[in-house]
C-alpha cells in the first residue's frame, strides 16, 4: 500500500510536502522541484541536476539523499585537515 498524504493548498497556492517525503528523497529546503501532469495526476520531482554546494555537474557523489561533486568533497576533506582520512563515505553517482 502506498503512502499518502493530504494536505490544503493556501491562499496563495502554497502546499507543504510532509517532511517524511522531503527527508525520503532529500529535498531540502530552497530546493527546485518540477511538476508535471501524468492524465489526471500531478507528479512532483525532485530536480537536484548539479552539487547542492556550487551547483557543478562535474563527478558528483551522493551523500545523505544530496549530490556533491568532487571539487566540494576535496574542499571539505581540506577544511577537516588531519581530521579526515581516507574517503567520505560518498559513493559515486552516475556512470563511471
Ligand atoms: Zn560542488
Amino acid at each position: 500500500m502506498r503512502a499518502a498524504y493530504v494536505r490544503r493548498i493556501d491562499d496563495l497556492g502554497r502546499v507543504v510536502v510532509p517532511a517524511e517525503l522531503r527527508n525520503r528523497f532529500g529535498i531540502g529546503s530552497g530546493e527546485a522541484l518540477q511538476l508535471s501532469m501524468e492524465s489526471d495526476r500531478v507528479l512532483l520531482h525532485p530536480c537536484q541536476t548539479g552539487c547542492a554546494m556550487c551547483g557543478s555537474s562535474d563527478r558528483l557523489y551522493r551523500l545523505h539523499g544530496r549530490s556533491i561533486c568532487s571539487a566540494c568533497v576535496t574542499g571539505v576533506k581540506n577544511m577537516a585537515g588531519h581530521h579526515v582520512t581516507g574517503h567520505v563515505g560518498a559513493e559515486p553517482t552516475g556512470p563511471r
